[in-house]
């Protein structure tokens, strides 16, 4: 009896060896050697306890799930090479006129991330609820992770809501627009419902993704604004929700 639990527990832990390392393969392909061995350093500081499973896998970044130290968190990797980048890698390397490419390349990704970290500070102590931003270094951005028990929040864009929530999450997004615009001088610039997520256990929204999110003095900022309130209007339209783009307007910039 003995000797079959070992066998049994032998085989699980081969099993969860042949997992990893097949989680690993795949990480190879879509990571350059220095995200990897960032990710290294990051753990051996100990932030990240243990790395999960792929959360998503987008079209700049992949999201990972994480434990921390005390809580859970999501590490958010934004891709320095894509396949045919990878190819090009070797051609381009060597060649003296290239090298500023690259690092434009890298720089950008890693202005990027940071860029997307002070958004999500500024957006927080306006007290807009979004993910707590912990630490941003070259292309690697981590963050308090939104969801329980290792699996995240569902997307506005997959959450009916009922009765009351309706109205209660539309006046909460517009509320945190507000407090975007007028508290942390941002607009968020990619918001719909496939970047809120919602709280179940009190039905209200979470921001995320702002990598992309700018400050007022931006040219585009206030054409920005137009877009995000376009959107959320068109996916409330389907909850019966009919105000009009230039009240919404006149909300958010309220004194
Ligand atoms: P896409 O290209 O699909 O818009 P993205 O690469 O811009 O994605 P995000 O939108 O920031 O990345 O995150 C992708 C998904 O990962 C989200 O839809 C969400 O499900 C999950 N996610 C992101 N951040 C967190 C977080 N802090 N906690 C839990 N889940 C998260
Ligand atoms: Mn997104």
């Amino acid at each position: 009896e003995e000797k079959i639990r070992r066998i049994d527990s032998a085989k699980d832990k081969s099993r969860a060896r042949e997992k990893d390392s097949a989680r690993l393969k795949v990480e190879e392909n879509v990571f350059d050697v220095s995200t990897l061995k960032l990710l290294y350093t990051i753990s051996n500081k100990g932030i990240i306890k243990a790395l999960g499973g792929s959360i998503s896998t987008g079209k700049e970044a992949n999201v990972f799930y994480a434990e921390g130290s005390e809580k859970e968190l999501a590490v958010k990797i934004y891709r320095i090479t894509s396949g045919t980048f990878n190819a090009m890698d070797v051609y381009i390397m060597k060649d003296p006129r290239f090298t500023n490419i690259r690092n434009n390349k890298r720089d950008i990704i890693f202005a990027w991330t940071r860029k997307e970290f002070q958004n999500l500070k500024r957006a927080k102590s306006a007290g807009v609820r979004v993910p707590e931003p912990m630490l941003a270094e070259k292309n690697i951005l981590i963050m308090e992770f939104m969801g329980e028990n290792g699996v995240s929040y569902p997307l506005l864009k997959n959450t009916p809501l009922e009765g009351d929530e309706i109205k209660l999450v539309y006046d909460t997004i517009v509320e945190y627009m507000r407090l975007l615009y007028k508290e942390a001088n941002l607009v968020h610039a990619d918001l719909s419902e496939y970047n809120i997520l919602i709280d179940p256990n009190d039905v209200t929204p979470i921001f995320i993704d702002m990598g992309q999110s700018v400050t007022l003095e931006h040219p585009n900022a206030r054409e920005f604004l137009y877009r995000d309130v376009q959107n959320i209007l068109r996916f409330f339209s389907r909850y019966g929700i009919r105000d009009k783009p230039e009240e919404l307007l006149t909300k958010i910039q309220a004194e």
